[in-house]
């Protein structure tokens, strides 16, 4: 296993389950998580379920209900609430770093040996020279993916800063965003507790052109004014920010294939698809293709037909989120005039129309498969259990 992130962290906990011989190679000396909160979607929580872990981190997490934007002017874009979809269904939002710790200490509690600090760069890597399976789960830039397609990844020209802030109680239960046209957006997500007995924390957001981070952070005291313009209610998070360092900067790329994989080696999570996190769906992602590519190795007869079955059964899932966080993204982070315009007038009359409004929330919530496909989580997930 290439990778300790959140799909490396969770195949390996389950392939060493099913009595796999398995080694897991991490470049860092100390697996870290990079950055602050991320949403949990429904089909993500029942992969957690399948690691025996949904508990543990719903109690960590904080619920989310709703997802609310308004514009400058005050214009509702989105305001759709997961209920729509059935009273049980909602996201959990969860920092990035308790996610990471419970996964952690799991897969402590395997005995797999951790092989820390190495940078796997090749497919032939030497290191990797015994596997039988190489599993690739080394994130949005993999080196390993370029011996499975020569498809390069797309940069997105705008990122975003994320700072960890103590949760002010802006909004409970609810993923808020402010907007400015597609060049301004400042996000809030209450996202529960690093432990339990802490207190709670919230991930705020700022969407950044990379060429500006610099600027961003020598004029912090002129952005600190801006955002409160934006959002008065944020202003006591605000004033406690000590300065840019209290931020995490992230870019993004956008990387597709139609067959994540060859001979003994297979992509999982943002190797295997990786995009902005628009749509909050790339954690999620990672978790359920650890589950469906674990149970396409139990039944298969050989490598091929497994990594097949995988392939096969992630491919509606993984296509839609990637076509649909492309293009988002452009609505929402990028230098178009048009697009926000167009957005502005749009998105919030189409929740009027009962189909579209219905469409909408289970894109929210991680459920389609198509353009006019949907899926229950248990589907999603548990498609090859139980062949
Ligand atoms: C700012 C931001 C916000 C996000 N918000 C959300 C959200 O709300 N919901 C959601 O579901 N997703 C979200 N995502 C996406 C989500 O974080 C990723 O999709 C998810 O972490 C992918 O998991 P992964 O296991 O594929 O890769 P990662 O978690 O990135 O893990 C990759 C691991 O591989 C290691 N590695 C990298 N290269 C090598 C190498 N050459 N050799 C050895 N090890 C290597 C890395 O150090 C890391 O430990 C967000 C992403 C960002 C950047």
């Amino acid at each position: 296993m290439v990778g300790a992130g959140v799909g490396g962290l969770a195949v390996t906990i389950l392939l060493s389950r099913r009595g796999h011989n398995v080694k897991l190679m991490e470049r860092f000396v100390e697996p870290r998580p990079i950055g602050s909160g991320l949403l949990l979607q429904p089909a993500g929580l029942v992969a957690l379920e399948r690691l025996g872990l949904r508990e543990v981190i719903t109690a960590l997490g904080h619920r989310i209900d709703r997802l609310h934007g308004l514009t400058d002017t005050g214009r509702t874009i989105f305001d759709l609430h997961y209920g729509g979809l059935g009273a049980t269904t909602h996201g959990v939002a969860v920092h990035r770093a308790a996610l990471h710790a419970v996964l952690w200490e799991t897969f402590r509690q395997t005995n797999v040996p951790f092989l820390a600090g190495r940078e796997v760069r090749s497919a032939a890597d030497p290191m990797l020279a015994d596997a039988d399976l190489i599993v690739d789960a080394s994130g949005a830039r993999s080196m390993l993916r370029e011996f499975v397609t020569d498809r390069p990844p797309r940069p997105f020209p705008y990122g975003a800063v994320w700072a960890t802030v103590p949760d002010a109680g802006i909004g409970p239960a609810t993923l808020a965003q402010r907007y400015a046209g597609a060049k301004v957006m400042l996000g809030y997500l209450p996202a529960g507790r690093m432990a339990v007995g802490q207190a709670p924390m919230a991930a705020l957001f700022w969407s950044l052109r990379n060429d500006r981070y610099e600027a961003w952070r020598g004029g912090f005291d002129a952005w600190r004014e801006e955002a409160r313009t934006l959002w008065p209610a944020l202003a006591p998070v605000l004033a406690g920010l000590t300065g840019p360092d209290e931020f995490t900067h992230a870019t993004y790329q956008h990387f597709s294939t139609y067959r994540p994989w060859r001979d003994r080696l297979v992509l999982i999570g943002d190797s295997a698809h990786a995009t902005s996190p628009q749509l909050g769906q790339g954690a999620n992602q990672a978790l359920i293709d650890a589950v469906v590519l674990t149970d396409a190795l139990a039944a298969a007869p050989d490598l091929k037909t497994a990594f097949e079955r995988y392939a096969h059964a992630r491919r509606a899932h993984v296509r839609f989120y990637q076509q649909a966080s492309w293009a988002m993204t452009r609505f929402f982070q990028s230098d178009s005039a048009t697009l926000p315009w167009i957005r502005d007038l749009v998105f919030d009359p189409m929740r009027r129309i009962p189909w579209l409004h219905r469409e909408m929330l289970r894109t929210l919530a991680g459920l389609k498969t198509g353009p006019f496909r949907t899926a229950t989580p248990d589907e999603i997930v548990n498609r090859l259990a139980n062949p």
